[in-house]
């Protein structure tokens, strides 16, 4: 995801990433790091097969959308199950689903079909 404060688009490594170990600016993060939490940790009916390190995305809201945020080397990770069918669901029942891998992304349609979107 992208990071305003950091000025870091969505798709590129942050500067304070630091594989294996995580934030080496954990202290100091901004503020849209230090208030972030991701979908799978504010749903309880969400299990385990929901985390992102599993499932192998991220997902969040974003003005009544819901994101989800595919790690770049697993682009389509959310069309694997549970995740698809669920999404689909959501889409059906009028939640607007936004997914993207880097720059690339989908909208998720009510009757289920997907077309292109840019990220904005
Ligand atoms: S939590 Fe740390 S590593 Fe993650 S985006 Fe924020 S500053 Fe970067």
């Amino acid at each position: 995801m992208g990071v305003t404060e950091l000025e870091k688009p969505a798709g590129r490594w942050c500067v304070h990433f630091r594989r294996g170990r995580g934030c080496d600016a954990y202290e100091a993060r901004p503020a849209s790091c230090r208030v972030f939490n991701c979908t799978w940790l504010l749903t309880e009916a969400l299990d385990e097969s929901w985390k992102p390190t599993v499932s192998g995305f991220v997902m969040h809201a974003d003005a009544g959308r819901l994101i989800v945020e595919c790690d770049p080397s697993r682009p389509h990770a959310w069309r694997a199950a549970p995740y698809r069918e669920m999404l689909e669901l959501w889409a059906a029942r009028g939640q607007e689903v936004l997914i993207f891998a880097g720059r690339r992304g989908l909208r998720l349609n009510p009757d289920a079909s997907t077309r292109p979107v840019a990220r904005t």
